[in-house]
C-alpha cells in the first residue's frame, strides 16, 4: 500500500513537507520552514511522524521553504538517509548556516526564545552525512520493501530535482518546484510523462495569468531599457533578488545586456551571501543542465562588486546597479536596508523580478507604487516612494497553463496539488478536472492522509 500525508503546517507556501509510505518504506519529501511565521510554528507537523522509522528524507532544492527544517527533522530521525543532488548539498549547507545567523538575530528582535532552532555545529555534522544522487540514474531506497527511485531535472534553480518512486507496479512523481522554460542560467525541466499514477505537483502560480505576448527575451530587453534610462538620468537601480537562483540569473542577464549594448557597462553590486551562492553555482558551470556552459560569473564579470565583509549595506552611487537579497525585501536583509537610498530619489529605479508575498515590504511597495509610501524596518518610519517602481516576470516557476498542460500530458489517475496559496490550487483543481475528467484532483489539508491505490 502507498500512503501520502501532507505534513505542511499551513495551507499556503512554506513549511513544505510530505510523507510517502510505500509498504514498509517511509520517505519524507522536503522539510521546509515557513517565512511568515516564527519559532516552532515555522516547522512542519513533525509530531505526526514522531513514531515513524524513516528510511529517507529527500530535499528537492535548497530554498528554505524546502530545506529550512531539515536540521530539526534529521535530529529527530537520525536513522533517515538524507538525499539530494550535489548542487543542493553545497548550496543547502551555505543557506542553512545563513539561516542560523538570521534566527539568532530574530531571537533578540522578536523575543523568540526557541530561536535559533539549530546551530552551526549541527548543520556541519549533518552535512557530512548527506548523500547525493545524480539526475537520471535509478537507485533504491528501503531495506524490507525496496523502492525504485530516480531524480529528474526540475529547471527551477541549479540542482533542483523532482523524484519518481516505483513500488508494486505504482509510480508516484513529486515535482518539487518546477520551471518548464529555459532561464538565463538553468535549462528547462526534463520531466517524465509516461506511466505516472500519482502526480504530486507544485501550484505556485495557479492564481496568476501570464500577460499575453510574454517572452522572457522581451522582458529582459524591457529590464535593459529601464536600467539604461535610469542610468542616463543619473540614477541608480535596485533589483531585490533571492541569494540563490535569482541572483545568478539576474547578474548573467545584466552581463548579456551589457554585451548587447543595451545597458552601459556599469558596476553591479551583490551581497556576501549572494557571492557565496554564485561561487557554488560557478562550481557547476560545466553541467549539461545549464546555458552559458563553462561561464563562471565570479571570474568573468569584471564589473561585479561584492559587498565587503562586516558591512551591512553597500555604498550608494548613481549609475550603479544593486542586485541585493532578499527578493521580498524582508526585514533584516540587505535589500531592505538599502531601499531607503532608492525609494526617496525620483531619479532611481526599483525593479522586482520575482514573487513577493503581499505582506512583505517588497509586496507592499509594489501595491503602493510610485507616489505611495511604505514602512521599512526601522520603527515604522514611513518612506515616500518617489523612485520608479517596475515589476518584471522572471519567475523560476512554471505558469499555471504549463502546470495544467503537463498534468494533462501525464494524465495520471490522481493529481495532488501542493505548494500554492488557496486560490492558486483552486484554479488548477478546476482546470485539470475539466481537462481530465477521469482524474481525481486533490488539495490535501495539513495533516490529511491519502491512500494511493
Ligand atoms: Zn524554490
Ligand atoms: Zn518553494
Amino acid at each position: 500500500m502507498v500512503v501520502f500525508k501532507n505534513l505542511s503546517r499551513h495551507p499556503d507556501i512554506g513549511s513544505n513537507c510530505y510523507s510517502l509510505r510505500l509498504g514498509e518504506t517511509e520517505i519524507v519529501l522536503d522539510a521546509g520552514t515557513h517565512p511568515k511565521h516564527a519559532g516552532n510554528d515555522t516547522l512542519p507537523r513533525f509530531s505526526d511522524i514522531e513514531e515513524a522509522e524513516l528510511d529517507a528524507i529527500f530535499v528537492s532544492h535548497p530554498h528554505l521553504d524546502h530545506i529550512g527544517a531539515l536540521p530539526c527533522l534529521s535530529h529527530l530521525h537520525p536513522e533517515a538517509t538524507v538525499l539530494m543532488t550535489e548542487g543542493t548539498k553545497q548550496a543547502g549547507r551555505a543557506l542553512l548556516h545563513n539561516s542560523v545567523n538570521v534566527m539568532k538575530a530574530l531571537r533578540v528582535e522578536l523575543d523568540e526564545p526557541s530561536y535559533p532552532l539549530y546551530g552551526h555545529a549541527r548543520v556541519d555534522n549533518q552535512y557530512k552525512k548527506w548523500m547525493t544522487q545524480p539526475i537520471g540514474k535509478p537507485f533504491h531506497l528501503g531495506d524490507i520493501d525496496r523502492v525504485e527511485c530516480q531524480l529528474h531535472h526540475a529547471g527551477h534553480v541549479m540542482g533542483a530535482a523532482g523524484i519518481t518512486f516505483r513500488y508494486e507496479g505504482r509510480t508516484v512523481f513529486y515535482t518539487g518546484d518546477v520551471h518548464f522554460e529555459d532561464q538565463t542560467v538553468t535549462k528547462a525541466a526534463e520531466f517524465p510523462t509516461e506511466g505516472i499514477d500519482d502526480l504530486i505537483i507544485e501550484s505556485t502560480r495557479g492564481a496568476n495569468e501570464r500577460e499575453p505576448g510574454y517572452t522572457r527575451e522581451r522582458e529582459k530587453q524591457k529590464m535593459g531599457e529601464i536600467i539604461a534610462e535610469t542610468i542616463a538620468a543619473g540614477g541608480a537601480v535596485l533589483i531585490p533578488v533571492f541569494a540563490f537562483g535569482k541572483t545568478q540569473e539576474v547578474v548573467l542577464m545584466l552581463k548579456e545586456l551589457m554585451d548587447e549594448g543595451v545597458v552601459p557597462d556599469s558596476p553591479v553590486h551583490i551581497g556576501g551571501l549572494s557571492s557565496k551562492m554564485t561561487a557554488i553555482s560557478d562550481d557547476h558551470a560545466d553541467s549539461a543542465l545549464r546555458r552559458h556552459r563553462g561561464y563562471k560569473i565570479m571570474e568573468r564579470f569584471p564589473d561585479l562588486e561584492v559587498m565587503q565583509r562586516g558591512r551591512s549595506e553597500p555604498c550608494y552611487e548613481p549609475g550603479h546597479i544593486y542586485a541585493l537579497s532578499s527578493g521580498m525585501m524582508s526585514e533584516n536583509t540587505v535589500s531592505n536596508r538599502f531601499a531607503k537610498h532608492i525609494l526617496t530619489n525620483p531619479k532611481d529605479a526599483l525593479i522586482f523580478v520575482g514573487y513577493a508575498d503581499s505582506e512583505t515590504p517588497g509586496g507592499m511597495i509594489q501595491a503602493a507604487g510610485q507616489g505611495g509610501a511604505v514602512c521599512l524596518e526601522d520603527e515604522g518610519r514611513e518612506y515616500a516612494i518617489s523612485c520608479r517602481v517596475e515589476a518584471l516576470d522572471f519567475s523560476g516557476h512554471a505558469t499555471r497553463d504549463q502546470l495544467a498542460d503537463y498534468a494533462v500530458e501525464v494524465a495520471p489517475q490522481r493529481v495532488i496539488l501542493v505548494h500554492g496559496d488557496e486560490p492558486a490550487k483552486a484554479w488548477l483543481q478546476e482546470e485539470i478536472s475539466r481537462r481530465l475528467p477521469d482524474t481525481q484532483v486533490i488539495i490535501p489539508d495539513p495533516g490529511q492522509e491519502i491512500v494511493l491505490d
